[in-house]
């Protein structure tokens, strides 16, 4: 459990995630020893802001000296609509970077998680993409401007037709979450956090298909595809790749990636 404040009793500091809830929220302790590895005295914590707030929020924790935000579920629809994107933000409709003082934003969502496939798939191969929420929009630009091949697959499949629709790309959108020539196969949905599985019939996946839930941990997900035998990857690199590309858009330098995969261990 991280400590937290609602956003009313904001302490003084520099840097915040935001979201409703994020007493779960793993961002203060990675960015605290970014932070401190790059000699800096900034201060990064955790605050509720429910929906409906965030403008307000926004302006107060601005007046309070606040210089960046990161934003979490449900806020970057409502963040993103308050700031002046950069294009990949604009095109995804959504935020979870906010640069406060100079009112812009950006999502790193989707370039962090492209970033984490170096070395492990290449632009060409065809990535299965479950899901249609605010992360798999950012991750479906991110790899469809990467040149990654798209299929992807929604419980709901209107929102999934929209989402490519929006987003203005190419992209097969199917019924079932059918993994065949797949060398990549995403889980961007919330269903692990309800320890649900997703139904992939992993006996029809390739043999040398990755499986990646954007969750952080084990899940049911990650373990059915381990059981077929395919290689996995939980969330843990996406969260260090999009918070350091976070500290960067705010700071302009590079951000100690190692030390901040260390800090979630
Ligand atoms: P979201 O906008 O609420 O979208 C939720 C998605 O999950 C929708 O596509 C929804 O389908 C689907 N879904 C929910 N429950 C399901 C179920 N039981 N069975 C099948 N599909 C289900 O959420 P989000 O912001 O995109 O986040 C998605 C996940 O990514 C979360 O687990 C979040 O923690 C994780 N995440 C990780 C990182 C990281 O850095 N590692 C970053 C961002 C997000 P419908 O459209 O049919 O409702």
């Amino acid at each position: 459990m991280t400590e937290w404040w609602e956003w009313r009793n904001a302490p003084p500091a520099d840097f915040a995630v935001i979201g409703d809830p994020v007493s779960h929220s793993l961002s203060p302790r990675m960015h605290a020893a970014a932070l401190a590895k790059l000699g800096r005295t900034e201060r990064y914590v955790a605050l509720r802001v429910p929906s409906g707030e965030v403008e307000l929020a926004f302006s107060e924790l601005k007046s309070r000296g606040y210089k960046g935000l990161n934003v979490t579920v449900p806020l970057k629809e409502e963040a993103a609509a308050l700031v002046i994107l950069d294009e990949f933000a604009r095109r995804c409709g959504s935020a979870n970077t906010i640069a406060l003082v100079e009112g812009k934003g950006t999502n790193t969502d989707g370039p962090g998680f492209v970033e984490t496939l170096s070395g492990l798939v290449a632009p060409g191969d065809l990535v299965l993409l479950l899901g249609a929420g605010g992360s798999a929009r950012s991750i479906a630009l991110a790899l469809y401007l990467a040149g990654y091949p798209l299929r992807v697959h929604n419980r709901t499949r209107a929102r999934a037709e929209k989402m490519i629709l929006d987003l203005e790309i190419e992209a097969e959108v199917v019924d079932d979450p059918a993994p065949e020539d797949a060398r990549l196969i995403v889980n961007a949905t919330s269903a692990s956090l309800h320890k649900n599985g997703l139904n992939v019939p992993w006996d029809h996946a390739r043999s040398d298909a990755l499986a990646y839930d954007l969750v952080y941990g084990d899940t049911a997900f990650l373990s059915q595809a381990r059981g077929a035998g395919l290689k996995t990857i939980d969330g843990g690199a996406m969260l260090v790749a999009q918070g350091a590309r976070s500290l960067e858009y705010w700071l302009g330098v590079d951000a100690p990636r190692d030390v901040m995969t260390e800090a979630l261990r």
